[in-house]
């Protein structure tokens, strides 16, 4: 992670919102250096390119609630549209004990780009509060959650930005968000938020949309590089909604899953581990740690013997320190932003093939376009047609990466880049400047 100001392609610092440290730009500091790379194949378009480099919007707001032993605390909690361009801002929340704003700047801007690669009508957004969930109970959760919703209620809506799940947040906890901005707009409002239950205008497949959209991406990456996924070796970080859905995908398809990491434990079985039976002992323990199989290091986990990696936990795990060791010959981004650029440097050299996020992970935002398409037109589609969508979309758009990064001679996160960036450049040079 970059620990100074980073430069952009003039050699010249970059301008920073004064709210953040120079010195200190985490995730914030990698999404600028990726926005420099991009900018020599924006054409004119980048005349406009300043208006990526900050977010539109970045609300900061203090969640009390009291906790159940009648004390008061105070929680962070951030909502940061990136770029509006397009359409309302979309993305997810995430509640964890690391999250910071420029954390929330990175996954914002990124919802922007990935919105615009999969060319769906939106702009990116993302919220979190500072906070380890697993500390709060199910009342406190709850609490947590409304009165955070009621603190962002004035930049919400479903036609202003409309949040999802992302990590340790799930369809409880937007069942709580939808009815709290309903309460306080004093009308149901199914569309302020996907990722819901079905029961409150959730889609199906939803669920799984995010590891289907990285099998899908995995697939066809693989098929370019001359990967067969039957019998392909696969090694997953994060057991979550991303890294589960995936490995299961991938385990049907006839690959073994080798090794997976999560918060606690690295598991590893060179004949494949029964990654249904670990889906089922995770969704009782909340860890895959105990599950029956040899237990490695975190270091042994990045040089385990592979050929398909997906990162799908947070963001900065593949760094310029175990880059070097990665086996695999692809690499398919479950997370946001798991690859730093020095280690992006590092596979490209070592021709390791990097499919970004921006591409990898956006099957759940396109499901949850598909939610909030349903939500408003109150007709609900079938599983099936949800799938044939998602598929048809995925793969059109990862096509059409693949072309630019050919055609340019560029890695495909820069060619996601070009196409998502003259896409939301193109909006705003259209809708000018107001006033
Ligand atoms: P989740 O909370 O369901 O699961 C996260 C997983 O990561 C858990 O298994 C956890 O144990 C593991 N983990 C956490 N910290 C770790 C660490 N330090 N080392 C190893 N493992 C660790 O979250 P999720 O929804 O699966 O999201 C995972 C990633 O995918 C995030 O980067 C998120 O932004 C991204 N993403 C999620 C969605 C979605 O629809 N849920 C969509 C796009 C991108």
């Amino acid at each position: 992670m970059s620990s100074a100001a980073p430069t952009n392609i003039a050699g010249q610092k970059h301008a920073l919102p004064s709210y953040l440290n120079a010195d200190n730009l985490g995730p914030w500091g990698i999404y600028l250096q990726q926005v420099d790379r991009v900018t020599p194949y924006l054409g004119s378009l980048a005349r406009w390119v300043e208006t990526l480099k900050r977010p539109k919007r970045a609300m900061i707001v203090d969640v009390p609630i009291e906790l159940d032993n009648g004390t008061i605390a105070h929680y962070e909690g951030y909502r940061v549209q990136h770029n509006l361009s397009r359409g309302p801002g979309k993305g997810g929340v995430r509640f964890h004990q690391d999250v910071t704003l420029s954390e929330v700047m990175a996954l914002s801007a990124w919802m922007s780009v990935k919105n615009a690669a999969v060319n769906v009508p939106y702009g990116g957004a993302k919220g979190g509060i500072r906070v380890d969930p697993r500390t709060l109970s199910h009342a406190e959760l709850e609490r947590l959650t409304r009165r955070y919703t009621s603190e962002i209620n004035i930049i919400i809506g479903p036609s202003k930005d409309i949040p999802a799940p992302d990590v340790n947040t799930n369809a409880q906890v937007m069942a709580w968000m939808m009815d709290t901005y309903s309460m306080n707009s004093g009308s149901t409002a199914t569309g302020v938020v996907t990722g819901k239950p079905i029961s409150l205008g959730g889609s199906l497949g939803r669920h799984e949309a995010t590891g289907r959209g990285v099998f899908v991406v995995g697939s066809e990456a693989a098929r370019n590089i001359g990967l067969e996924i039957k019998g392909a070796r696969v090694a997953v970080q994060g057991f979550g909604n991303v890294g589960a859905v995936a490995a299961k995908l991938f385990h049907e398809a006839g690959a073994k899953v080798v090794a997976v990491q999560d918060h606690r434990v690295s598991l590893y079985n060179p004949a494949g581990l029964d990654v249904p039976a670990m889906m089922e002992y995770a969704s009782h323990s909340g860890t895959i740690d105990g599950f029956q199989a040899e237990v490695i290091s975190s270091e042994q986990f990045w040089q385990v013997d592979c050929d398909i990696l997906i990162p799908a936990a947070l963001e900065g795990q593949i760094t310029a320190k175990n880059a070097p060791q990665i086996q695999a010959k692809l690499v398919i981004e479950g997370a946001n932003g798991p690859t730093t650029p020095e280690a992006d440097d590092i596979l490209r050299e070592r021709n390791i093939l990097v499919a970004p996020d921006v591409i990898a992970n956006a099957g759940g935002v396109t499901v949850s376009y598909f939610e909030w398409v349903q939500d408003f037109s109150s007709f609900f589609w079938t599983e099936e047609e949800i799938n044939d969508r998602l598929v048809r979309i995925m793969q059109e758009a990862f096509r059409a990466i693949w072309q630019v990064a050919q055609d340019n001679k560029v890695t495909l996160r820069t060619a996601a880049f070009i196409v998502a960036c003259s896409r939301i450049l193109q909006a705003r040079e259209m809708r000018g400047l107001y006033p």
